[in-house]
């Protein structure tokens, strides 16, 4: 098929069968598992993963390709025009068939809407079993990246608290057609077993968060001044910087300020 690639819709193609090779490897499709993939483009792993699976549903913004793959008919193949910003990924979950297998939500991402994109997912994780990306390099770092590390941030926190990740893959910009001007790499993204936070503990952890890091240099004494009355913090915490508390300690806060 002829087509243009779209900077607006973030197409970039993947043409390396080794790194195709691979992503699909890491996302792992068999027959009964229940896929939804965001953005096919021209189908580098719209097509090695049909290949493998009963069902495969696409989620696509572009009119064009939305036309190709509508008309390429395939067998098993569900087209959807959307935006994956707006579309229900709880509802698109909840019609999987009763013991079939794993739910997952795949896709080589347009990077301009990563991170809206992977908060989106977020209220629909509880229905999902696994999700692999591509994303930008510099945005997966920052996903696995530990407390102490110079990577650890907001987004290091509210996605470690929702999710269990790893790096599968770094993927150089030759990969694609056209190039992109950044690195990228593959993530894969688990919905923790032990996540517990209400709606309500969600929305203290978003806040205590992100007024922990609204002056990454400043001491959490002053970030956190509007919560110093219900969080006791220890004094060497209150000398600390966002970025040196962990995780669960973050998630704790939470609930306390929830209560
Ligand atoms: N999967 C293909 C590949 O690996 O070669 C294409 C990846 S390309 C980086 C991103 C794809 O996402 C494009 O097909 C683009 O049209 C689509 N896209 C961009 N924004 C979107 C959105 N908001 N919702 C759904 N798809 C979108």
């Amino acid at each position: 098929m002829m087509h243009r690639a779209r900077k607006r819709f973030g197409q970039n193609f993947l043409q390396d069968s080794g790194v195709i090779y691979s992503i699909v490897a890491a996302i792992n499709p068999t027959e009964n598992m229940h896929v939804i993939e965001i953005g096919p483009g021209l189908g580098a792993l719209t097509r090695p993963l049909l290949s493998n699976l009963d069902r495969l549903d696409l989620l696509e913004i572009d009119r064009d390709l939305v036309a190709y793959w509508s008309q390429e008919n395939l067998k098993g193949l569900n087209v959807i025009e959307g935006d994956a910003l707006k579309f229900d990924f709880l509802e698109w979950a909840n019609t999987h068939p009763a013991n079939s297998g794993l739910c997952k939500v795949v896709g080589n991402l347009p990077y301009n809407i990563s991170s809206p994109l992977l908060f989106h997912l977020v209220s629909a994780a509880h229905a999902i079993d696994e999700q692999v990306f591509m994303l930008q390099a510099e945005v997966v770092e920052r996903m696995v990246s530990k407390a102490g590390g110079s990577e650890f941030s907001r987004l290091s926190v509210m996605l470690q608290a929702r999710y269990d990740m790893e790096l599968v893959l770094e993927v150089p910009p030759e990969a694609f057609d056209p190039q992109p001007k950044v690195n990228s790499a593959v993530v894969r993204m688990i919905p923790r077993q032990d996540f517990d936070l209400s709606a309500k503990q969600w929305h203290a952890l978003e806040k205590v968060v992100a007024a922990a890091f609204s002056q990454r240099r400043k001491m959490l004494r002053t970030n956190l001044l509007a919560f110093a009355d219900k969080l006791s913090l220890s004094e060497s915490e209150l000398k600390a910087r966002a970025q040196d508390i962990s995780v669960e300690r973050y998630i704790e806060w939470a609930k306390i300020i929830a209560t």
